[in-house]
């Protein structure tokens, strides 16, 4: 199952947190330690959004990059990360659920206006198990989804609850519970942010968390071996801001 994490804090080089630890998120995509069944490595696709700095112009919206490639294969990637500087990153590795397409446009994260979006797991007995949910949506929504993927599914279903200006954290607690409930044994471990607040699902995968000073990583496993990251329990909503980082049980 894909690997994913997000960090939110002091300006850093985006290498800082894809590249340089030993355990980082391009060591995840060849050499993952706990993908639960879910496929070996993470070799269909990656894809980075960053918030650059208001100091350097940032207004807010993300930049992506993505490819339909190994992140371990991509040669431009590492100097881009040498070279840029944020304070707000969420970032992926995919494995694609055996049946999805493999495409540039379903590696997360998934965009929109100032949000990025991006989930690890798998929606059960895709897609009948949430035909009643997707029948919930504008039409125009679903003729224009990212991908034909359980995961743009999942994006379209929380962002129809912010377009709607729901709290992000209610709009990722709601689509967990709504889609355990008519998919159950789900794997529904999502990652959402603005630049400024991380709301992160765990249900049924691994999320791992570290706060160090005024810098918070959430990833689906720990880049490093430093003592301080913690596994957030399964069945929790973690919301983190420059505040620090708050965790709820997983209820709508
Ligand atoms: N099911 C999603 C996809 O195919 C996510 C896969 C994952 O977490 N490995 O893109």
């Amino acid at each position: 199952m894909c690997r994913h994490l997000a960090y939110l804090g002091p300006p850093v080089a985006l290498a800082t947190v894809l590249y340089d630890p030993p355990h980082s998120l391009s060591r995840q995509s060849w050499a993952p330690r706990d993908m639960r069944g879910g496929g070996t490595i993470n070799a269909d696709g990656f894809g980075v959004g960053w918030y650059p700095p208001p100091a350097a112009g940032g207004a807010g919206t993300p930049i992506r990059y993505r490819r339909a490639q190994p992140m371990w294969s991509d040669t431009t990637l590492p100097d881009l990360a040498v070279s840029t500087t944020t304070g707000a990153v969420l970032a992926a590795v995919r494995s694609a659920t055996v049946g999805m397409p493999v495409l540039e446009v379903a590696a997360a994260p998934f965009a929109e206006g100032r949000w990025l979006f991006s989930h690890n797991g798998v929606v059960r007995d895709w897609p009948d198990s949430v035909l009643g949910l997707a029948a919930d949506l504008p039409v125009r929504d679903l003729l224009t989804l990212d991908a034909p993927t359980d995961s743009a599914l999942l994006w379209a279903l929380v962002r129809h609850r912010l377009r709607a200006g729901g709290d992000p954290a209610r709009a990722v607690a709601d689509t967990v519970t709504r889609v355990a409930s008519a998919a159950p044994g789900s794997r529904l471990n999502l990652l959402l942010t603005d630049g400024r607040q991380v709301v992160a699902s765990v249900a049924g995968h691994a999320l791992s968390a570290r706060v160090d000073g005024d810098a918070v990583l959430l990833a689906s496993e720990p880049v490093d071996d430093h003592p301080e990251w913690w596994a957030v329990p399964d069945g929790h909503l973690l919301v983190a801001t420059a505040d620090g980082v708050r965790t709820h049980a997983l209820t709508p």
